[in-house]
C-alpha cells in the first residue's frame, strides 16, 4: 500500500564520538527492492553510519527503523535477526576453513554460534547442515565463485575474497543488504558483474544499501545516491542528479 513504511529510514541520526561528530543529523530512506548508495570522502561516516544501523554503535540521537519498526536501541544480534545482513569493508573470512564452509556458517541464524560450531566441531557441522551447504553452494554460484568452493580463503585474490563476504551475507536472506565497499580491489569487469548481481539481488525485492567510495560503479548500479560529506548529508538524488551538483564535485571528486 502507499503508506507502507520503507525498508529502512533513517531520521535524524547523530553519532558523536569524543568531541568529534562522524554523523550529524542524517536522514534517509531505502525502500524494497531498491539500491541506494552512499558515497562521500574517507572520514565521511559511511562505516559509522552502518554501523548505527547494525546496532554496532548506537546513535547519540536518532531514529533507525525497519519496516516502521524502531530498532535504534537494539542489539546487532537483534537486528540481525530482524533481516539485516551486512558485508565488511575488511574481510572476515576465516582461512581454517573452505571457501563452501565460510558461507555455511553464515547461514546460523547468529554469526558467532555459527563460527563456534566451525572451529570446536566441523565434521559435526558438515553432516548436520547439508542443508546449508546446499544453500552455500547455490549463493557461490550466484556469485561466480563455485570452482573456489574447496580452496582456502587465503588463497583467493581479494576481489574474489569480497564475493564470498557478498555469498555469505546473501545467504541469510536478508530483507536489508548493507555492503561496506564492496568494489574495493575489483577490476572493471568484476565490477560490472557486481553490478548486475546487486541488481538481480534488489530485483528480488530486497533494498540494498551500498557503500562505495567508486564513483562510477555506485552510479551505474545505485537507483538513489546520497553524497555524505563531514558526517552530514550534502546531496540526496539520482545519480545523474547528484554528479550534476557542483559542491558534490568539489566535496567527492575533488578529493
Ligand atoms: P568513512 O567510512 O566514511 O571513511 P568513518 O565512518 O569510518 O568514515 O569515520 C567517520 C569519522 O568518525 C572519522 O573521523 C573517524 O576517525 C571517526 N570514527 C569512526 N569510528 C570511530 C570510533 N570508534 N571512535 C572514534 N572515532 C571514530
Ligand atoms: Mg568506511
Amino acid at each position: 500500500t502507499v503508506d507502507e513504511p520503507p525498508l529502512l529510514r533513517v531520521t535524524g541520526v547523530t553519532k558523536r564520538f569524543a568531541g568529534l561528530v562522524a554523523l550529524d543529523d542524517v536522514n534517509l530512506t531505502v525502500p524494497a527492492g531498491r539500491i541506494v548508495g552512499i558515497i562521500g570522502p574517507n572520514g565521511a561516516g559511511k562505516s559509522t553510519l552502518v554501523n548505527a544501523i547494525t546496532g554496532v554503535h548506537r546513535a547519540t540521537s536518532g531514529r533507525v527503523e525497519l519496516r516502521g519498526r524502531d530498532v535504534t536501541r537494539l542489539t546487532p544480534h537483534r537486528i540481525a535477526r530482524l533481516g539485516v545482513a551486512r558485508s565488511f569493508q575488511s574481510t572476515r573470512l576465516i582461512d581454517q576453513m573452505t571457501v563452501l564452509d565460510n558461507v555455511t556458517v553464515a547461514a546460523y541464524s547468529t554469526a558467532d554460534l555459527g563460527l563456534r560450531h566451525a572451529l570446536f566441531a566441523p565434521r559435526q557441522v558438515r553432516r548436520r547442515d547439508f542443508a546449508a551447504a546446499v544453500r552455500a553452494w547455490h549463493q557461490l554460484d550466484r556469485v561466480g565463485l563455485t570452482d573456489a568452493a574447496a580452496r582456502r580463503p587465503g588463497e583467493l585474490s581479494y576481489a574474489d575474497r569480497r564475493r564470498v563476504e557478498l555469498a555469505r551475507a546473501m545467504i541469510m536472506e536478508p530483507s536489508l543488504l548493507i555492503l561496506d565497499e564492496p568494489a574495493a580491489g575489483m577490476n572493471p569487469a568484476e565490477k560490472a558483474e557486481l553490478t548486475r548481481l546487486l541488481r538481480a539481488v534488489a530485483a528480488t525485492g530486497v533494498a540494498v544499501l551500498l557503500i562505495e567510495h567508486d564513483m562510477p560503479l555506485v552510479t551505474a548500479a545505485a537507483d538513489e545516491v546520497v553524497v555524505l560529506d563531514q558526517g552530514r548529508v550534502l546531496a540526496t538524488g539520482t545519480p545523474a542528479e547528484v554528479l550534476a551538483l557542483p559542491e558534490v564535485i568539489e566535496a567527492y571528486l575533488g578529493h
